[in-house]
């Protein structure tokens, strides 16, 4: 299908965005990956889309304390190519190869990703495993504040997206990253990642109507002896919709082996 008709404008400052997203019905357009999919679907029709992609300054990997600061235009491929994400996000290098495809990750950004809020997209769970703070161009929110339901955030119609900071892990910090799709590029029927450092973190993704830590089953983790404990009550705390891909029931028994195959991987890469 083509999409409905709709004005296009490519401004090349943040301000510019901002004032023409303003008017009525415009929309944001990043990589297109999800967007114009949605267009063509007539699943939306706005009036108005402002290309972000001319706006200098918003791709790049850099150092924030140790951590990093992501510019939310930064393609999925690059992210999944940076360097700096393989040695100090280890989990998010690994989230990034279960993505899509190579074509979709040419295009597709970080920003998009986690504005459009896909419950089974890597990118969302990543951003509240790693306790992401995202810079908008009127605030700073944590991610775990950011979804207010299924392709839902708490965005203004006229806030973008520009930065994603992630803050260092402590040294020695174990990870795991296990989904299960039905097709390798497909979204997943469920995926878990975990983080075992100063604290233990688990977070389930398309288990939920977001992603969500699983706090019950963290409570629960003290040593390895746990972790079938932990597991147990990962795929309790989950609350999965069946659809033509998997039954709810099957989506909490996927959550459960996931925690406890990442929860191992995690356990084994502490130092
Ligand atoms: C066949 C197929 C398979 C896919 N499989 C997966 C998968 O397995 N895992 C996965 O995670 N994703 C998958 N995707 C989605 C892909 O990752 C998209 O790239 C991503 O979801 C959207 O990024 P984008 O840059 O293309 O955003 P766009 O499509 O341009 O925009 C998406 C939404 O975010 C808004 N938006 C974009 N940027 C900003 C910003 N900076 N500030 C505020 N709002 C903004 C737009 O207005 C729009 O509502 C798949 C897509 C396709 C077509």
């Amino acid at each position: 299908m083509k999409p409905p008709a709709f004005e296009y404008l490519a401004p090349r400052t943040l301000e510019q965005a901002v004032a023409a997203l303003g008017a009525e019905d415009a929309k944001i357009l990043a990589g297109g990956q999800s967007l114009v999919p949605m267009l063509n679907f007539r699943l939306l029709a706005p009036s108005l889309l402002v290309d972000i992609t001319r706006i200098p300054g918003l791709d790049n990997v850099d150092d924030w304390d140790g951590g990093l600061r992501i510019g939310a235009l930064t393609r999925h491929h690059a992210l999944e190519t940076s360097p700096l994400v393989r040695d100090r996000f280890p989990v998010l290098h690994a989230a990034m190869a279960e993505v899509a495809h190579l074509a979709i990750r040419n295009r597709g950004t970080i920003g998009g990703s986690l504005c459009h809020g896909d419950p089974a997209a890597e990118l969302p769970g990543m951003a509240v495993l790693l306790d992401a703070q995202l810079q908008t161009t009127q605030r700073t929110i944590p991610a775990a504040e950011f979804y207010d339901g299924t392709l839902s955030t708490v965005l203004g119609a006229d806030e973008i997206l520009t930065d994603i900071m992630l803050p260092a892990l402590p040294p020695g910090t174990g990870w795991g990253f296990e989904e299960f799709a039905r097709r390798s590029g497909d979204f997943a029927l469920a995926a878990v990642g975990v983080l075992i450092g100063g604290e233990v973190r688990i977070v389930a993704i398309g288990a939920n109507e977001k992603p969500i830590r699983l706090l019950n089953a963290e409570a629960l983790f003290n040593d390895a002896s746990d972790i079938d404990a932990v597991a147990e009550a990962a795929g309790k705390e989950v609350s999965p919709e069946g659809d033509l891909h998997g039954s709810a029931e099957y989506r909490r028994h996927l959550v459960k082996v996931l925690t406890r195959r990442a929860l191992r991987a995690a356990w084994e890469r502490t130092s």
